[in-house]
């Protein structure tokens, strides 16, 4: 997880967030490596050559947009890197396309513009107010349809449940018990769960008749799921 794909110095003439820049890190996923497993669905390749990922971060830092790495949002958090939104995308679809999907931790608004591409119906919930306003804005001027709520996401959206999907992007110590009741029957939840640092992405099906499968899909990093809410 620590390997870095950086952009060849042939990139440079052609725009550092134009197409051929974006095609590349798509050649790249799909290509996989010894650190990260080749991404394969179509449709998620697809989704992420599509959302302009340099406009979900700061100006400043627009130019490494395309590389594979999680970069500073402010307030200490940061957008996913490309590899693990896809792997978590694609892991979410391999049961058929969700109709609707919960996601905690809004942060960029990244992930959602990623799944609302696909033609999701996404619901995602952020607890600092700064990044959500933010992110709406995004969703705005891109012209995407996301529904969002400024809340601690720990409590999930109950009165938008149950959800075919739910995908959780800051890290827990422990699986959070509401997240995995607001799953529908035949749903699909990915959360990282694990100390700060380190922890394993959780992949968890609940059967037609309620009963639930789990699996670990290796190790990831992602900042801690936090409780309560920031108002600035
Ligand atoms: N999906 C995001 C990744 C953001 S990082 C993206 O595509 O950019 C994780 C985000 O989870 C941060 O913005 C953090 O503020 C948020 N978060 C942490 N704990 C939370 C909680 N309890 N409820 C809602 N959001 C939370």
């Amino acid at each position: 997880m620590i390997a870095r794909m950086r952009l060849q110095p042939a990139d440079i003439g052609s725009g550092l967030t134009g197409q051929r820049v974006r095609d590349r890190l798509i050649d790249w996923l799909r290509a996989g490596s010894a650190d990260y497993e080749a991404i394969t669905d179509e449709r998620v390749l697809n989704a992420i050559r599509t959302v302009p990922r340099h406009q979900f971060v700061d100006e400043a830092l627009a130019m490494r947009a395309y590389e594979n790495n999680a970069l500073p949002i402010g307030h200490g958090q940061t957008i996913s890197q490309p590899w693990v939104v896809a792997r978590m995308t694609e892991v979410l679809l391999q049961q058929g396309m969700p109709k609707r999907v919960l996601e905690i931790g809004t942060g960029s608004g990244y992930q959602a513009a990623v799944l609302a591409a696909l033609g999701v119906e996404v619901f995602t919930v952020e607890r600092i107010g700064d990044l959500l306003r933010t992110a709406r804005k995004r969703f705005r001027t891109l012209g995407l349809h996301v529904r969002s709520k400024h809340d601690d996401g720990r409590i999930g959206w109950p009165e938008e449940a149950p959800f075919d999907g739910v995908i959780v992007t800051a890290a827990a110590a422990s699986l959070v018990d509401a997240l995995s009741t607001q799953l529908a029957p035949g749903g699909t939840l990915i959360a990282p769960v694990g100390p700060s640092g380190g922890q394993s992405l959780l992949w968890l099906r609940k059967d037609a008749e309620g009963a639930i499968v789990q699996r670990d899909l290796g190790p990831v990093v992602f900042v801690p799921l936090l409780s309560g809410m920031v108002d600035a």
